[in-house]
């Protein structure tokens, strides 16, 4: 590990004024950044640690929402009973996501910024255009088995890891920034990650020493919500397809739905069409059919990864399948 020098922030304006410095990086629960340390994929010439300020706090907002502090302890939001009762696609989606160790220390703004899982992102002997700009892109050809489908470009396919960042983009959340000046902005969850594109190194629309400080969620919409994850073993193993589904129905009739997917794309994924093909629509295979055609228009495996296209199809039958037979 390269030297580096470690600094507490007293405020968040002040964390965000030494984030400025090139090399610099925000440490919070540290459950990815360390890794990245270790392996020297990052290698941070100053660590501004966050973990003293006041942002661990879950709270009301007057139109009967939640606003959430950065420094909310993963395990602490899954089990706060507001979230539980009124936001249970996220509870279920924090749950599902990593070990009860790893959840303890991990925080909702990191867990929002958290890094990529592709192997040769993490294996600085490999070219990665997301790590090294220009390099190549090893897994195109390579073991692609975890990749995107979705949302790729030429020189990056890898997926957002998210499960919690799944959820939050079906409930609309609005992610609250503060830049070094002190200024706070509003960032629509929709809007935070990019897409790869020609510049698979920046992932998110965050500008230099912008700190996240909090998540708000909008009052609960309407409906049963069901997160539902396929991965290749039971806990501790990211997505290769999720789904976070909220949908209003009654006797087999959808008034409206709302569908994010995660394992698919560089950024939690969400497609208009497909939730107005359920909307006011009987539930049925048919339907369900139509909203995952929509979903995997365009859709486009890497030959490790081409089973994500049937399993997303099943998955979502399935979710659909469960959560409308009331
Ligand atoms: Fe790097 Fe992206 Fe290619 Fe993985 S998929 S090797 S992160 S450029």
């Amino acid at each position: 590990m390269k030297a580096f020098t470690y600094q507490r922030a007293g405020s968040a304006t002040q964390a965000a004024a030494a984030a400025l410095k090139p090399g610099a990086k925000i440490i919070a629960g540290g459950t990815n950044l360390l890794d990245l340390m270790k392996l020297q994929v990052e290698t941070p010439s100053d660590l501004v640690d966050i973990n003293r300020l006041p942002l661990d706090r879950i709270e009301e907002t007057p139109d009967g929402g939640l606003r959430i502090g950065a420094l909310v302890r993963n395990s602490d939001l899954a089990a706060d009973a507001r979230v539980r009762q009124r936001y249970g696609v996220l509870s279920r989606a924090l749950s599902a996501g990593a070990s009860a160790q790893l959840r303890n220390k991990a925080t909702t703004g990191g867990n929002l910024l958290q890094r990529t899982r592709c192997y040769y992102f993490y294996d600085i002997t490999k070219p990665c255009n997301k790590r090294n700009p220009g390099s190549g892109c090893a897994a195109l050809a390579g073991f692609n088995r975890i990749h995107a489908i979705l949302g790729t470009s030429e020189l990056c396919i890898a997926t957002h890891p998210s499960d919690m960042a799944v959820a939050m983009r079906a409930l609309d959340a609005t992610v609250e920034t503060v830049n070094p000046q002190g200024e706070t902005k509003y960032v629509p969850i929709a809007e935070l990650h990019r897409l790869p594109g020609r510049t698979p190194e920046i992932e998110t629309s965050l500008t230099t020493g912008e700190i996240i400080t909090a998540v708000t969620l909008p009052p609960p919409p309407p409906g049963v919500q069901l997160y539902r994850k396929v991965r290749d073993r039971a806990s501790y193993a990211f997505a290769l397809v999720s789904v976070a589904a909220i949908i209003d129905s009654t006797h087999g009739r959808i008034r409206s739905a709302r569908l994010a997917f995660g394992g698919l794309a560089p950024k939690p994924w969400r497609v208009a069409q497909a939730e107005q093909r359920l909307t006011d629509a009987t539930a049925n295979a048919a339907t369900f059919e139509a909203a995952a055609n929509a979903v995997l228009e365009g859709a486009r495996g890497f030959g490790g990864n081409d089973f994500k296209i049937p399993l997303t199809r099943r998955t979502l039958h399935g979710a659909l399948a469960e959560i409308t037979k009331t």
